[in-house]
């Protein structure tokens, strides 16, 4: 990539950026605006259009139009054809998507270019996926020539909700099972982080998006995200963001029994036994929270560490924390970005001032990261708890910021009592070498996704998603497609 300052300068320069409505790019039909922040340093980056019920109505016609026009039409190779031309376009755009990502949200530059293989992944997966639905011939009860068969329909309309922490991989993993299955989209990017999903529509327009098969409407959770939720003429919701919006959107679908699935938040557990392969376990344990500023739904922020080790392991994942460089995303050198908005940044120093009332120890960080260029932003020190006890408000509640609650246990029985004593259930680490507790904790662990040596291993062709409060539903693999499908039964009576 050229010099990253120039073409962040290029890219976005403070003007307009409409939203697309029926394969036209236009403002709200309400003329409001509202502002793209830079959280790097609370620079204007953008306006774009603060869409409401208005524009989500006409949003919710254009799709259904195109949902019983043309698109209706496209053979499944020709939406396989289309989301193939798709991943080629991404993989021409990729530099500039991930510009622009980071500029909007924070993520460190290194990081955004680093999902290319997973993004291009889910566009050729589901191209794959478009040609592999089908129904049965099921053999029935009744005497004589009476035939019985399924087939698989798209759902229709779909409306989708995201937050701001993963604008490209999260936007596309919702858009590529509607393209695959012949539904159409209504997409409301979170009100924190828009521009890239702008992109990322023009993109798929030029790579032949029919209109109103993708509608973005821009706008706040409040106004365009709740319109959405409970809008006659969706058939389903897909959401991914916090467990009380997820409440929230379940609710207000319940008035026309649209189906939901819920991609939710996370408290999820890392254990280390005290066979772990310390030198491998203490860089992943590190990352699994304090990659992307801990801003992630499946950030590892309890860890539990065998008794034995728990010491040494706390001290050198301090040691590897204190040694990650704080700073502006767009520097190629950065490991924790800037904070989304002063909103989160407020709500993460309340867990910094709650750790210790409560009577947890800093280990390393405990406040905010300041210095030459960081200004206009809102950065945190890596920061990690000791004596942290599982009643604790850190040990609890979910902070979306770069902080670990460390604590110690003593046998197998306890930890995997501890760390599914949660309401949330997305995600859990394991570090042993012994296979029998690498086993035994991935089958006795509440979560939706288990890594065993590892951590974020995220694919598009493997099954993702929460249980109890993180949420119903699974991205990624043949049950994302099935979400955006229904089963129609046909009967024949060939007498
Ligand atoms: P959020 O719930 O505040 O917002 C998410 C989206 O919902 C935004 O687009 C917002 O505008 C919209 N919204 C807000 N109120 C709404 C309402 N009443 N009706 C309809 N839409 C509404 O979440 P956030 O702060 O943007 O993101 C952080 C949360 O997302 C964390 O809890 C995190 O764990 C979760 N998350 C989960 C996953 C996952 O896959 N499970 C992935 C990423 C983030």
């Amino acid at each position: 990539m050229k010099d990253l300052q120039a073409s962040a300068a290029e890219l976005y320069d403070g003007s307009f950026r409409p939203m697309l409505v029926g394969g036209t790019w236009r403002g709200a039909q309400s003329g409001r605006e509202m502002q793209a922040i830079n959280p790097a340093d609370g620079t204007c980056l953008a306006t774009v259009p603060r869409g409401d019920a208005a524009d989500v109505d006409a949003a919710v016609q254009a799709a259904r139009a195109a949902f019983e026009g043309p698109w209706a039409r496209f053979t499944p190779y020709e939406r396989q054809a289309l989301l193939l031309r798709i991943a080629e376009r991404f993989e021409v755009e990729w530099d500039t998507l991930c510009l622009s990502d980071t500029l909007d949200m924070g993520m460190p530059i290194q990081r955004t270019l680093a999902n290319q293989r997973r993004v291009l992944g889910m566009l050729r997966f589901y191209a794959g996926q478009a040609v592999s639905i089908h129904g049965q011939t099921i053999p029935n009860s009744f005497p004589g020539d009476i035939y019985s068969s399924t087939v698989r329909e798209p759902v229709g309309v779909v409306g989708a909700i995201i937050p701001w922490n993963a604008p490209i991989a999260g936007s596309v993993w919702k858009i590529v099972p509607a393209l695959a299955t012949g539904c159409t989209m209504v997409l409301k990017p979170s009100e924190e982080a828009s521009l890239t999903v702008l992109m990322i529509a023009r993109i798929m327009q030029e790579a032949g998006l029919p209109d109103g098969v993708l509608n973005i409407v821009t706008g706040t959770g409040a106004e365009a995200g709740a319109a959405l939720a409970e809008h006659p003429g969706v058939d389903k919701i897909v959401f991914t963001g916090s467990t009380a919006t997820g409440q929230a959107i379940a609710r207000a679908a319940t008035g026309t029994l649209k189906r939901v699935s819920l991609e939710l938040g996370g408290k999820s557990p890392v254990i280390v036994c005290r066979d772990a392969d310390i030198d491998k376990a203490v860089p992943v344990a590190a990352m699994a929270v304090f990659a992307n500023s801990g801003q992630i739904c499946i950030a590892g922020s309890r860890l539990f560490v065998a008794r034995e080790i728990h010491g040494e392991f706390v001290r050198r994942v301090a040691d590897y924390a204190a040694a990650l460089k704080i700073g502006p995303g767009i520097a190629a050198d950065t490991d924790i970005g800037p904070i989304i908005s002063a909103r989160q940044a407020e709500r993460i120093e309340g867990y910094l001032s709650a750790g210790p009332a409560e009577g947890a120890e800093v280990v390393t960080g405990g406040g905010r990261a300041t210095g030459a260029g960081l200004e206009g932003g809102h950065y945190f020190q890596p920061t990690i708890f000791g004596g942290v006890t599982d009643d604790m408000r850190v040990a609890r509640e979910e902070i979306f910021g770069p902080v670990i609650s460390a604590m110690p246990f003593d046998t197998l029985d306890e930890v995997v009592a501890r760390a599914n004593a949660t309401p949330y259930g997305l995600a859990a680490g394991v570090f042993s070498t012994h296979l029998g507790t690498a086993h035994k904790l991935a089958h006795r662990l509440k979560a939706g996704s288990v890594w065993v040596n590892m951590y974020h291993a995220i694919d598009p062709a493997v099954p993702f998603g929460g249980m109890k409060m993180s949420g119903y539903g699974r991205e990624g693999g043949s049950e994302h497609v099935e979400e955006y499908l229904d089963t129609k039964a046909i009967w024949i009576n060939a007498d």
